[in-house]
């Protein structure tokens, strides 16, 4: 849609007026317009429709941020990768006991890591084995015990707001039942355990607001059971998950016919909600919002707060849940309702993911760390650093936000419920286009529970998010019809 068909609407759109009032629960308050450029085009997205508030701006990272991102270590990613690839084969199945080879060795290297950082914490960290015993099933022949290594940095002021971080530290070769060969797993998935192990270092000596989890699961070739049991213990204690990231194969920027992309990395992240209820189900149907979900709206938090020069990474949002034939462990995170995503390399080279080790013709197949581009899997920890700090650091995604449908009208009323930061300074809606990809407007609204914009919801889309007052902004929060 052209600006020119946008203002054919009608002979009142778009309107100068920005928005008509704002007001706190009791507490009517008229706001004034808030900014200048009210119709120049959106600066990026599709829509480019004039209309009220100013073109949106990606949210640069602070001083403290770009501190964190310079502790980021190649070597230690390096080193993390080939020693979980010198465990000789981390296979579900494999050896629980033996202290040099197998599943066992390496899930206690990881954990005598862990707590390694998180004596440096303060006390701020907690590192723990959490395990179970799987019963028989696809791809576990005998009761099996499966072990995720999970350490927990408490948020000093939201604690009870959690974003998680996952890499697998199971690995497997061609048959995907063969606990005893080879299977050292540098790329799949050893290069996300050696990102949400670093992250968990340099994150251990700071102070978070809200709670970041770095885990290493297993059991995720066999079905992803370690973060299907990580996932569940979460909905279980109703804890509130607003963000989850799989990094699984982040190891290299080499495809299969040898050309290198070094600094895209993709994002996997679902439309339609996996967990959504048959009433979400007919609302969409009503009204639209499948290119809308909290797994979406994170994605375009990524985006927004980890593409640029600071992670030197380009975020390549791809609209699916995973890859063809494939699954990661956010999946096991949407089935419980939380938001998720999957970074995974730009291009795969399947001569080196699930292979025997094994040479054929002179070409080498296999899992093996010469296969990867520690550079690479640096930047992917900084793109992570980035999306988890600065969600850490914001306030929540708002909760309890509704679009007004009680009546016919030309304007948009939406509600929302206060947070309980105690830096939260305020809200800002944010609109596009139906037709746009990405959010294109903001319109900043101050510290209210109410605001009413002067354009219909019936044409654009609308989102709500939440600020502080260091300006660090919450992912968007899509609206529910309501009253
Ligand atoms: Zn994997």
């Amino acid at each position: 849609m052209t600006p020119q068909d946008f203002r054919g609407d009608g002979p009142t759109r778009p309107s100068r007026r920005t928005f008509l009032s704002a007001a706190t629960a009791g507490a009517a308050a008229t706001v004034a317009a808030p900014l200048a450029g009210t119709s120049s085009a959106a600066a990026s997205g599709g829509g480019g429709a004039s209309g009220p508030g100013r073109p949106i701006r990606p949210q640069s990272p602070d001083r403290e941020l770009r501190e964190l991102l310079r502790e980021i270590d190649e070597r230690r990613i390096e080193a993390t990768v080939r020693r979980l690839a010198a465990f000789g084969t981390r296979h579900t199945l494999s050896s629980q006991d033996d202290p040099v080879r197998g599943i066992g060795a390496a899930r206690d290297w990881i954990h005598e890591q862990l707590r390694g950082y998180a004596d440096r914490s303060g006390g701020r960290m907690t590192v723990e084995l959490q395990s179970y015993v799987q019963e028989p099933a696809s791809r576990i022949p005998v009761p099996t015990r499966i072990t995720n290594v999970v350490a927990t940095l408490r948020g000093e002021t939201s604690p009870d707001r959690i974003y998680v971080v996952t890499g697998h530290y199971d690995s497997r070769c061609t048959d995907v039942m063969d606990a005893t060969s080879d299977a050292p797993g540098a790329d799949d998935d050893a290069s996300g355990v050696a990102v949400a192990m670093e992250l968990a270092r340099v994150m251990a000596t700071r102070r978070s607001e809200a709670t970041i989890v770095f885990a290493a699961v297993a059991g995720e070739e066999q079905g992803l059971y370690g973060s299907g049991y990580l996932a569940r213990q979460f909905k279980a204690a109703g804890a509130d998950v607003q963000g989850m990231f799989s990094d699984d194969i982040v190891g290299s920027s080499t495809a299969d016919d040898g050309t290198r992309d070094r600094r895209t990395l993709r994002l996997f992240a679902e439309g339609v909600p996996t967990a959504e209820t048959p009433a979400e189900a007919n609302t969409r149907r009503s009204v639209g919002g499948e290119n809308d979900s909290p797994s979406r709206q994170l994605a375009r938090y990524v985006s927004d707060v980890a593409d640029n020069d600071s992670t030197g990474m380009r975020i390549r949002v791809i609209y699916r849940r995973d890859r063809y034939l494939r699954g990661s462990d956010h999946i096991s995170f949407l089935e419980q309702g939380y938001p998720a995503g999957r970074f995974t390399e730009p291009n795969e080279d399947f001569a080196h993911q699930h292979q025997d080790v094994r040479v054929v013709d002179g070409k080498q197949y296999g899992d093996l760390p010469e296969f990867c581009d520690f550079e690479y899997i640096t930047r992917v920890a900084k793109v992570n650093a980035a999306a988890l700090w600065s969600l850490a650091q914001a306030p929540g995604t708002p909760k309890g936000v509704t679009i007004v449908t009680t009546n016919l009208t030309n304007d948009t009323e939406l509600r929302w419920t206060r947070g309980t930061e105690p830096d939260l300074a305020g809200y800002e809606i944010v609109w596009r286009e139906t037709t746009a990809p990405e959010w294109t407007h903001v319109i900043p609204v101050g510290d209210v529970g109410t605001a009413t914009v002067d354009l219909s919801k019936d044409n654009v889309f609308f989102g709500v998010r939440a600020v502080d007052t260091a300006g660090h902004r919450s992912p968007v929060a899509f609206p529910r019809p309501g009253s």
